[in-house]
């Protein structure tokens, strides 16, 4: 019989979406995906050749857990460029994905009984992370504008809470948090002694001259209370190379790498030399990648607010867009209600072949998340496509 944890488990329903489009496109057909959260990109070559001299070069075996001595020197290089802290090699973990430096930081913080408090919408993953460790998800609403509500996580602050998850720039929401509201957090979590994990695998995708603000960096007790999660999936379109990190406080970064000891051991030895390229070189094709994303996201949000019934707020990052469109959820397709965001979702996927995520997946029923990781031409045709279904629903 499965475990207790197994049974109490939500399968991942970006995951899940992911397989039905595939499978969809499979069978033949034209399905334009505004759902996946992975940049439509290459990676770009020269991490493609270093992974490739790698191999040839026989890094094929096992490593330290932590990771290659020279690619956790070349992260506490980046982190103290891109995000004014300091670290040394020692407190960083390179992981099978940002997904699983998640699960080493969330295991080696939380006590089962424990509480972690979730600011939603959040990322489908979050709550079940803290599930598989036993911990109690506390889920927080966010301010209309996706911004945190400092003081509704205040009031969600009990003896048991052991760690705020934060998300910025934020999925599904593309909101960035503010410098004044994540040090009002920063100062919570030092005077309540829990810490914030920081997830920043879309720190580089920030538009209109916004600033993206490390927790980390905002004083030394701040920096004692945070975890760093990274990763090089999103800004270097690597998703299926799985390699991310932590950066932590000495101790907690000796308790990462043991429990990463215990589970996949290092990551991919030959993934870590491409990673050491991405981090050094690449700062040129990461910009031409922000500067379309931009682009996309201008006439994404405008053609949505244009949109009989949508609204959407206006937020500048990672690829995401959140609208409202609970206002469809009375009108009929074949005198079927659409319902909810997972009736709105499976109408436009099946009538206009149009795949987006439905918000129920991310604490957020009256919306979808729009990915704006496809081509200019693809999300042209794909709102195209999804006003048509909207304006023939009765
Ligand atoms: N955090 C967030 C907010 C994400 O959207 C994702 C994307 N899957 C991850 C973490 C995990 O990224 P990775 O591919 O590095 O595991
Ligand atoms: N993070 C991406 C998303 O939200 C990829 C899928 C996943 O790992 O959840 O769509």
């Amino acid at each position: 019989m499965l475990s207790k944890i197994a049974q109490n488990i939500t399968p991942s329903a970006t995951c899940e979406l992911e397989g039905v489009v595939s499978d969809m496109e499979a069978a033949g057909v034209d399905v334009i995906g505004l759902n996946a959260g992975e940049p439509d990109f290459d990676t770009p070559q020269n991490i493609r050749e270093a992974c490739k001299r790698a191999l040839d070069e026989g890094k094929t075996r096992y490593i330290n857990v932590p990771g290659l001595p020279a690619l956790r020197k070349a992260v506490c290089e980046k982190l103290e460029r891109d995000n004014g802290v300091l670290y040394k090699p020692g407190q960083i973990c390179i992981s099978t994905g940002a997904k699983q430096a998640l699960n080493n930081a969330v295991m080696a913080v939380v006590n089962p009984g424990d509480e972690v408090i979730i600011p939603m919408p959040g990322w489908v993953s979050y709550v079940e992370i803290v599930k598989l460790v036993g911990g109690v998800p506390v889920c927080v609403d966010t301010r209309p504008d996706f911004q945190l509500d400092l003081e509704a996580i205040e009031k969600a602050v009990t003896p048991r809470t052991a760690a705020v998850l934060i998300n910025t720039p934020n999925n599904p929401t593309g909101a960035v948090y503010t410098r004044e509201s994540l040090e009002r957090l920063a100062a919570l979590a030092v005077s309540h002694d829990f810490y914030i994990i920081s997830d920043e695998v879309y720190e580089k995708l920030v538009y209109n001259g916004k600033e993206h603000v490390c927790a980390a960096s905002l004083s030394e007790e701040a920096y004692e209370h945070t975890i760093i999660v990274n990763g090089m999936s999103k800004a270097f379109a690597m998703t299926g190379w799985r390699c991310g990190y932590t950066a932590a406080p000495e101790e907690i970064a000796a308790g990462i790498s043991a429990i990463q000891g215990h589970t996949t051991s290092n990551s991919t030895t030959f993934v870590q030399w491409a990673a050491l390229e991405a981090l050094g070189h690449n700062e040129e094709t990461v910009k031409e990648m922000v500067e379309e994303y931009a682009r996309r996201k201008e006439y994404t949000y405008g053609r949505l607010t244009a949109m009989e019934g949508i609204r959407c707020a206006d937020v500048d990052g990672a690829f995401y867009l959140l609208p409202d469109v609970s206002w469809y959820y009375s009108r009929k397709h074949e005198g079927k209600e659409i319902g909810d965001s997972f009736g709105f979702c499976s109408y436009i996927l099946e009538k206009a072949h149009v795949a987006v995520v439905p918000g129920g997946a991310f604490n957020a029923p009256k919306c979808v998340r729009i990915a704006y990781t496809n081509s200019m031409e693809k999300i042209r045709e794909g709102l195209d496509r999804m006003e048509k279904a909207l304006a023939e629903l009765e």
